[in-house]
């Protein structure tokens, strides 16, 4: 028996030229890849000099080669059956698995380079593709952001010259609308920088509970209008100031919130700031933010945070929302160091948790403000029964409300300590949204005292207080 006669040949289908041949120089196989490329049916007992003859000379005994062998590879030139060449990269070496016999394999420069070629070219191509639809949807978002804040501005300004109840109730829904298309508009926008791998964070040092506050400003008239409860809870190991990008974690929050709201009919929401871990001056925040609402079943989990899924067709429908929310958020997530999970029951409720790294100097307990006691409101309501069934009020700010308080209560005096100033603007700011609609006088009432209630001006809202406990002002006449 020859020697190689019992090898076996594995290459057959192998992209690459691969050949084996004896101590005489015969070619004892050539794959399918190095028959097709060279012009032959069959290379067998062909010498291997005829393909590589730069290299290899025939003796008498065999060949001799000034190719090195072994596993390094080297660039030589095959020729074809027609006597036609081209490059290859090569590499030739004793074969271990069948002794007395050398394998090669040859792989196509030209080839190789022309697949380069074409592979860069398709690559240009697709990121020209991507840069184009990038221009686009900023080039359209902008289009559609200049007319809606076209109305916008209309309708706040008429929304300060009207009176008439049906009028003012028709604009301020068209000033929703406007501020939900705009909202849309800039989710549009934030995923297509970030798909396009081109969304940068902005970080800069910020007041922690005062951003809370601002996020929560935005939907508490909303929440409370629909009757739920809200909680917000910050955990003392929270520092004051951090270094993060706060418009994007004001981003998270009012999604989540607005999803909270969006699919909570009774019950509450509530949000929970907590720090996890402290590294150096690196903090990890951790926020829940939890509601009483419809839930998502088990089935629906794995759909959550993928761009354009919202759970099912008849959710859409009956709420709205273009399933890019949630997938913004999970991106902007990891893109502060952190994840996003979420736990809910279908008919129970959501908890959406995430955590994001910030910078913040390690401090434990919040210091500024602590000398700050308390602010005094006092409202009050000419009613004759004070006090009977004031519990069963809920939705504040309604036209039946109003009228349940004139009836039960002749005088509310809130005394409400508060920790820090933010908190007490924030509570002048959610009064200042209940009482939009009052008359013009108690608006102008809590105008004043919200003015007053800043940092630098405790005496001021002494004094208020003072003149307010004097007069019996006719908040809800
Ligand atoms: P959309 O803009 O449509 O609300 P999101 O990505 O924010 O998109 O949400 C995707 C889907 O996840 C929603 O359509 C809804 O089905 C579900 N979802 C999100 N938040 C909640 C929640 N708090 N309670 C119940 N379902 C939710």
């Amino acid at each position: 028996m020859g020697e190689g006669e019992n090898c076996i040949f594995p290459m057959e289908d192998a992209l690459e030229m691969f050949f084996m041949f004896d101590r005489a120089g015969e070619i004892l196989y050539a794959n399918a890849a190095a028959r097709s490329k060279l012009g032959y049916d069959e290379l067998k007992n062909q010498h291997i000099s005829t393909l590589f003859p730069n290299i290899f000379r025939r003796t008498e005994d065999g060949f001799e080669s000034a190719f090195p062998f072994g596993d390094g590879t080297g660039h030589l030139v095959i020729y074809r059956r027609n006597l036609t060449c081209f490059p290859v990269e090569a590499r030739i070496k004793e074969n271990a698995g069948c002794p007395g016999t050398y394998i090669c394999m040859a792989n196509d420069i030209l080839e190789r380079e022309h697949l380069g070629r074409e592979i860069s070219q398709v690559r240009e191509e697709a990121q020209q593709a991507s840069r184009l639809k990038a221009e686009f949807v900023a080039n359209v978002t902008h289009e559609l952001r200049t007319p809606v804040n076209g109305i916008l501005g209309n309708v706040r300004e008429l929304l300060d010259n009207v009176t008439d109840a049906r009028t003012v109730k028709t604009l301020q829904l068209v000033e929703r609308c406007c501020g939900d298309m705009n909202r849309i508009i800039n989710n549009i926008l934030d995923f297509s920088k970030l798909d396009a791998g081109k969304f940068i964070l902005e970080p800069r040092r910020f007041h922690f509970r005062s951003m809370l506050d601002y996020v929560k400003a935005q939907h508490i008239s909303r929440i409370t209008e629909k009757g739920l409860d809200f909680f917000m809870t910050v955990s003392p190991q929270v520092p004051e100031y951090i270094i993060g990008d706060e418009l994007r974690i004001v981003q998270i929050l009012n999604n989540l919130l607005s999803n909270a709201l969006k699919f909570t009919t009774v019950g509450e929401i509530a949000v929970q700031v907590l720090r996890t871990a402290q590294v150096e001056e690196k903090a990890e925040l951790f926020f829940i933010v939890s509601d009483t609402g419809i839930g998502i079943g088990e089935e629906d989990m794995d759909k959550l945070f993928q761009s354009f899924s919202q759970v099912d067709a008849s959710i859409s429908r009956k709420y709205g929302g273009t399933g890019l929310g949630l997938s913004i958020c999970r991106q902007l997530v990891e893109l502060m160091g952190g994840r996003i999970e979420t736990e809910s029951r279908k008919g129970k409720g959501s908890n959406f948790s995430f955590s994001i790294w910030v910078e913040a100097e390690e401090e434990t307990v919040p210091k500024a403000h602590d000398d700050v006691k308390a602010v005094f409101i006092q409202m009050a309501a000419h009613e004759e029964n004070a006090g009977q069934e004031a519990e069963g009020v809920r939705e504040y700010g309604t036209p039946e409300n109003r009228e349940a308080l004139k009836r039960r209560l002749s005088r509310l005096v809130l005394s409400v300590e508060m920790e820090n100033w933010e908190k007490a603007e924030m509570f002048m700011e959610t009064i200042r949204q209940l009482t939009e609609g009052a008359p013009p006088d108690v608006r102008r009432q809590i105008l004043r005292l919200k003015m007053a209630v800043q940092k630098e001006n405790y005496d001021k809202v002494m004094d208020e207080y003072q003149k307010l406990c004097m007069c019996d002002a006719d908040l809800f006449s």
